[in-house]
């Protein structure tokens, strides 16, 4: 098994078998189950098998498995199927206390919306942007993006 652990971590010791869980699908990078304080029916997590805390501090070839075992997740979920539109649902991932990370291992919320008033409520505070402002931000970036 690759898996680059903590030993005092909770998701490092569901990888490990340490302690149960209601697992999911298990590949070589990482690893899912269902969520044991659901915020709607079906809501699930996938881990990479690395402990990094937050999403940069990941070697890429974690991060491989993560989107294809999302969308398997996603397929299997049946919920909320017979609505007009087809199933809903969000892919969250937290990183840092205020983004509302709890768990310092990264990991990735798989989060049926089945109605209005389960799953992920989101608040979104936008506001129309300065073009001037974004203009010069996106320059700040790309230059960053080429160092
Ligand atoms: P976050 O706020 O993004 O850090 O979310 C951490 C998530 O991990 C929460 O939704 C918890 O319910 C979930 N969680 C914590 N411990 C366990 C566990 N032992 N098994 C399954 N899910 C867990
Ligand atoms: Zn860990």
């Amino acid at each position: 098994m690759s898996c680059i652990s903590s030993a005092a971590c909770i998701f490092c010791k569901i990888i490990k078998g340490e302690i149960p869980s209601f697992k999911l699908i298990e590949t070589k990078y990482a690893y899912s189950f269902l969520d044991i304080e659901p915020c709607s029916k079906g809501h699930a997590l996938v881990i990479p098998k690395y402990h990094g805390a937050k999403l940069h501090n990941l070697p890429d070839e974690y991060l491989h498995d993560v989107l294809p075992i999302l969308k398997k997740l996603a397929i299997a979920l049946e919920y909320n199927i017979d609505s007009p539109e087809g199933k809903s649902y969000n892919i969250l991932q937290n990183n840092g206390r205020l983004g509302h990370q709890v768990v310092d291992h990264v990991h990735f919320h798989l989060i049926p919306k089945n109605t209005e008033k389960d799953g992920l409520i989101v608040g979104w505070p936008a506001e129309k942007a300065n073009f001037d402002d974004l203009s010069l931000l996106h320059k700040e970036l790309l230059k960053k993006l080429e160092d």
